[in-house]
């Protein structure tokens, strides 16, 4: 369709998941691409399949960060586009967090974004101005036992999403995504390990199923594009409805009542 048409997008975590969907739907809707990721093999793969550069780069490391979109920026000759999407998660009870895994979660899935906006911001600028979109998460929005590290960098990716806002209107739009539960490498392992969860997933989603990157990857398409030109500083929960369910008597109405899907 060309939503995109003419920009020029980086995507960190754009090896794999949500990423790895929105690299192809970008490419899809006219954008140039560059897929930046830890993972080398990944991010060759998913450039490869669309005609877009991968660049290796840990969004933790600010010098090899910068150099990585400096990279893509040449490779393309400037940038438009920047989602920050990079992510890694884990769960433990609050005071069994190791200090050192505490930081690697706070610094891939919260300082990783400010870094990307360190890298991105002054290419975007000299661009004349476009979009940046991070990748929070339902976490960051609700509360999930299990989870405070990357709850709190979530919900710090929210505040510097409006901060932003703020700074670069309006040359430049920022906002943020948080999916709810969606199909990648990042929760497969706890549906494996917990296969009767899914049923619970789909049961208490008004959508009535588990998110596919898909689901997410048209999201952030729509906030890049022109269509969301006077959306800004916003964070965009894409979960199915998922998190609209939290009361202490959920699950009575189904009891009282049946199943009333369809
Ligand atoms: P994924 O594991 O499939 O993809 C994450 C990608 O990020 C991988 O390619 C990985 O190599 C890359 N990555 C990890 N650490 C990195 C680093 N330090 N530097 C550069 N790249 C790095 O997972 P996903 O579900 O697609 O996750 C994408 C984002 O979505 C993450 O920010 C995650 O927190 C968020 N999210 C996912 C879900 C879900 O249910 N899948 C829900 C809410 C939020």
């Amino acid at each position: 369709m060309g939503l995109l048409k003419g920009q020029k997008a980086v995507v960190t975590g754009g090896g794999s998941g949500i990423g790895r969907a929105t690299c192809r739907r970008m490419a899809e809707e006219g954008a140039r691409v560059a897929v930046l990721d830890i993972d080398e093999a990944a991010a060759k793969s998913v450039a490869a399949e669309i005609g877009a550069t991968a660049h290796v780069a840990d969004v933790t490391d600010p010098d090899g960060l910068q150099a990585a979109v400096d990279r893509a920026a040449t490779a393309m000759d400037g940038i438009t586009t920047m989602f920050n999407n990079a992510g890694v998660g884990s769960v433990a009870p609050l005071h069994e967090w190791a200090p050192e895994e505490w930081d690697r979660l706070i610094r891939v899935n919260l300082t990783g974004v400010y870094l990307g906006f360190r890298a991105a911001v002054p290419h975007i600028r000299a661009a004349g101005g476009g979009t940046i979109v991070s990748t929070a998460s339902i976490s960051g929005t609700r509360p999930a036992a299990g989870e405070a590290p990357y709850a709190a960098a979530k919900a710090g990716v929210a505040a510097i999403t409006a901060s932003a806002a703020l700074e670069y209107g309006p040359s430049i739009r920022v906002n943020s995504i948080s999916p709810g539960m969606i199909l990648t490498k990042l929760i497969e392992p706890l549906l494996e390990a917990f296969p009767h969860e899914k049923a619970r997933y789909e049961r208490t989603t008004p959508m009535g199923r588990v998110g596919e990157p898909d689901d997410v990857a048209d999201v952030v398409v729509f906030l890049c594009s022109n269509l969301a030109r006077f959306v800004t500083g916003q964070n965009l929960v894409v979960d199915g409805g998922m998190t609209l369910h939290g009361s202490g008597v959920d699950g009575i109405f189904e009891q009282v009542f049946g199943d009333r899907s369809g």
